[in-house]
């Protein structure tokens, strides 16, 4: 980690108004401890008040936390400021679902100082959206953005799925072309990744449906990186798109650089000085250690120098600006252009990485399977 960097703050709303059966972000249906969630989530802004000063993003994700009232919001943000400093420029995001935002919800989120929102519009194909169990309609998808639109919001990014079973590329490119027809800030595209405990995971077990293969996913992978770029987006990293570079999620680019963050709330994961840490994956358990004046973690690692090279590696190489090997040798006293040169010889023949100016890059197709890459 650079000292130097500032730290982003994630807050984690862990409540739903229902579940998606592919979903495994800890969230709960159940809204009764909506209230004690509000009340903790302040108490535990301030016992980290010593250990972060400022932040120069914040993230509302979850769950879903445009279920939560202007009110609700309006006491977070408070609490934020009260706590720590927001640096001028601030980057404040929310998730969002499109059936949440209303008119008059979308100008008092502007109002209160959110600055870009993230949409989980998932599919534009009404029978895929209701596959995903999503409880949001297509009107409202679209509705949704329009509005948005016109609350004032300039830094909009829309949440989309691919490799549904049943999906075929053109139905996929369908829902790429209607999203680009709105011109949004940045675009997400997530393959749907089978979790064993989730519903759909049983479901998949049980044999009551396949999933694409290794091949079709690729392709998936290639035609959406290819319809972006030829739209104007830049592909920075896996699963991420921008129409501009200012428009990247400054707010993720912290966790792939090892930039200190503060994660608040249940099952919120943090780093800061090479310790990672998260808290309890259960609301009872959140409350029961805030209550109690604890911080509510359930674990803390110290990741080993070793361990942070892998993860610089792995994580470098899913994005498109890559890892400055001159940068990377400083920082681990490893020359990994030395030390690995006959397989990165291999790979750069193979199409999968470029070495050029003293930096190592994934190409699209090494973007493809990062994960893989990450082993060299
Ligand atoms: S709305 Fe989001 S967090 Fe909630 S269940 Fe669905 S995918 Fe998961």
């Amino acid at each position: 980690m650079n000292s130097e960097q500032i730290s982003g703050l994630y807050i984690h709303v862990p409540f739903c108004l229902s579940k998606c059966p592919y979903c495994d972000f800890y969230s709960s249906t159940s809204l009764i401890a909506l209230p004690l969630f509000m009340d903790a989530l302040l108490k535990e802004m301030e016992m980290y008040r010593n250990k972060f000063n400022s932040f120069d993003t914040v993230y509302i994700g979850g769950g879903t936390p445009s279920l939560l009232s202007l009110q609700q919001l309006e006491s977070v943000l408070g609490g934020i400021r009260e706590n720590f400093d927001l640096m001028p420029n601030t980057e404040i995001t929310i998730e969002t679902n499109p059936a949440d935002l209303h008119q008059s919800y979308l100008k008092s989120l502007r109002e209160i100082g959110i600055n870009r929102l993230n949409i989980g519009i998932q599919s534009f194909d009404l029978k895929l959206l209701r596959f995903l169990g999503r409880r949001h309609s297509l009107a409202q998808a679209f509705s949704a953005i329009e509005a948005s639109r016109k609350a004032g919001f300039h830094n909009i990014g829309l949440d989309l799925i691919y490799g549904i079973p049943g999906q075929a590329i053109d139905s996929w490119l369908d829902t790429l072309r209607r999203a680009v027809s709105f011109s949004p800030e940045h675009v997400s595209c997530y393959q749907l990744t089978i979790e064993s405990r989730t519903p759909l995971g049983k479901r998949y077990q049980a044999g009551e449906f396949s999933m694409p293969g290794e091949e079709s996913q690729y392709e998936f992978f290639m035609k959406t990186s290819q319809f972006l770029e030829d739209a104007g987006y830049l592909h920075y990293e896996v699963s991420n798109f921008a129409k501009r570079a200012e428009y990247t999620s400054r707010h993720n680019q912290k966790y792939w650089d090892h930039s200190p963050y503060l994660g608040l709330g249940p099952a919120a994961h943090s780093f800061q000085n090479n310790r990672r840490w998260w808290n309890h994956r259960s609301i009872d358990k959140y409350l029961a250690a805030i209550n109690a004046g604890h911080r509510p973690v359930e674990e803390i690692e110290t990741l080993t120098t070793e361990q942070l090279l892998q993860e610089t590696l792995y994580l470098g190489l899913r994005t498109k600006k890559g890892i400055c090997l001159e940068d990377f040798k400083k920082r681990f006293d490893y020359d990994i252009f030395t030390a690995k040169r006959k397989m990165l010889d291999k790979l750069q023949e193979e199409g999968f990485i470029s070495i050029q100016d003293g930096h190592l890059y994934p190409t699209p197709t090494g973007l493809a399977v990062a994960d893989s890459l990450a082993l060299i």
